[in-house]
């Protein structure tokens, strides 16, 4: 079947939007891979699956949420959105925004976003501003900005933006048959982990799928709020999609952890790190730091012995690690430099 993007295929769960109205670059639809190399590695006995949003039109799964919220800024009359982001939330408004024929302005956390992401705001055409501050600090000027002057806020604040993303339990449970045993992702905004949730229940309700899974999101240790019970005013870690300290969906975030029955926990970078040189390794999947976040949870959760034989876990990979290929060097063995000289190449090589 022709895919349509992710509005006209689940339209029945969404606002509805006017259809001249919808701007798409066809995103959704993306994987579901099975990873039984990492499973026997990490958590034998289970069956592990990897939710590629890397492969989204701009390379996460932000995609999924703006084309809700730049769709329903353009049936609102709109003709600029604005938006802070750790950059994969501006490399998808900049692209939704070029599509719809609209302005985009983005405020970014100075020195802190990976260079594919900045590329991307920079080449659709939106307006740069680096902001002398972090995440937060950019969150809450976008939002007063938004308040004042004629211009869409699309941070994850903006309701469209989670409707949108539910599609990615949509696609789990359509690919599956049912929703996993557990879900697990990494956690910044808290605007994923939220809309994962209620997409999950929202197919629960219409039967489309028969049990509800336990949601497992993850923190960076230097950036973990809500494990640690307060805002983070210098929030640090690698993993700067992860980078936050004041979450804007933190109560929503608590909200699904309880209802499911699952947890929100925390992981060092050094684990994250690992995480994300293995799936690379064991699997052939890329993924940017954040998003290994969720592999290294599901280390730490099967090293307490969470996981029974049998239990399906999904873990959303959410941006591509072409993004940040800087942190894949740093984490690699350097090519070795060497003559053409095919006797020197064959013993490099290890053949001689
Ligand atoms: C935005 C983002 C996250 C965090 O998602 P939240 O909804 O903010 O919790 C994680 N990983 C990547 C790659 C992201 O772009």
């Amino acid at each position: 079947m022709h895919w349509e993007g992710i509005i006209r295929h689940y339209a029945r769960f969404f606002t509805p939007v006017p259809d001249d109205c919808v701007v798409t670059l066809l995103e959704g639809n993306t994987p579901l891979i099975p990873a039984p190399a990492l499973a026997r590695v990490i958590a034998p006995g289970t069956e592990i699956f990897l939710k590629y949003e890397g492969l989204n039109p701009t390379g996460s799964f932000k995609d999924r949420g703006m084309t809700m919220a730049v769709s329903m800024a353009k049936a609102s009359g709109a003709d600029s959105i604005i938006c802070a982001s750790t950059g994969n939330t501006s490399a998808a408004a900049a692209a939704y925004a070029a599509r719809a024929g609209m302005k985009a302005f983005v405020l970014i956390p100075e020195g802190k976003i990976a260079l594919g992401k900045l590329s991307q705001a920079m080449i659709h055409g939106a307006q740069v501003l680096q902001i002398l501050g972090n995440f937060d600090d950019a969150l809450s000027l976008v939002c007063e900005v938004s308040e004042k002057y004629p211009v869409t806020l699309v941070n994850s604040v903006n309701p469209y933006r989670i409707e949108g993303q539910k599609s990615g339990a949509f696609e789990v449970c359509d690919a599956l048959g049912d929703a996993p045993t557990y879900h697990v992702l990494p956690v910044g905004n808290a605007g994923n982990i939220t809309a994962y949730w209620a997409g999950y229940k929202a197919y629960h309700e219409v039967g489309k799928s028969a049990r509800l899974p336990r949601m497992l999101g993850w923190q960076a240790e230097g950036s973990a709020p809500i494990v640690r019970g307060h805002a983070i005013a210098k929030p640090e870690t690698v993993a700067t999609a992860i980078r936050i300290g004041n979450p804007a969906s933190w109560k929503s975030a608590e909200a699904a952890r309880d209802e499911s029955g699952g947890s929100i926990g925390m992981v060092s970078d050094a684990e994250i790190l690992e995480a994300y040189k293995l799936v690379a390794e064991t699997e052939g999947v890329f993924c940017e730091p954040a998003s290994a976040a969720s592999i290294a949870g599901v280390i730490k959760s099967s090293k307490q012995g969470l996981f029974s034989k049998g239990d399906s876990i999904v873990c959303t990979l959410t941006g591509h690690g072409l993004k940040d290929p800087d942190n894949a060097i740093a984490q690699s063995i350097a090519p070795v430099t060497m003559p053409p000289n095919m006797a020197d190449v064959v013993r490099v090589l290890g053949f001689s």
